[in-house]
């Protein structure tokens, strides 16, 4: 799956979680609810949420909103699949940590503002 052209980057014990969450619905339900529980810093500093962050990057080492290689980080379009994300890469976003601040800031603005200055997608 996933791994195969990066499996020398990522401990065995994750590449066994994946395979599980891919493959045995209960484990991922499982999975899912302990996570709906934690609170999103918390989430976000476990091995598992790094690894992912680790993946999203190498198979998008650059900014997607202005090209930049360095400062990356991962950003969260929306949480539906909180926990899982490793299985939906496309509700992530790889951004450099100076676009990843404007998008929060935006967040915080009214939102009829907000809607005239967003970004295109
Ligand atoms: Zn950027
Ligand atoms: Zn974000």
């Amino acid at each position: 799956m996933l791994f195969t052209v990066f499996a020398d980057l990522f401990p065995k014990s994750f590449q066994d979680h994946v395979s599980r969450l891919e493959a045995d619905t209960q484990y991922r339900t499982d999975f899912q609810a302990e996570v709906a529980n934690m609170p999103l810093d918390i989430w976000e500093n476990t091995p598992k949420w790094k690894l992912t962050a680790k993946f999203r990057k190498l198979t998008h080492p650059a900014c997607e909103r202005c090209g930049r290689t360095q400062a990356l980080e991962v950003h969260h379009k929306h949480y539906r699949h909180k926990g899982i994300e490793v299985l939906h890469p496309e509700d992530l976003e790889v951004v450099c940590d100076v676009c990843h601040r404007g998008i929060h800031q935006l967040e915080l603005w009214p939102s009829p503002m907000r809607q005239r200055l967003a970004f295109p997608q």
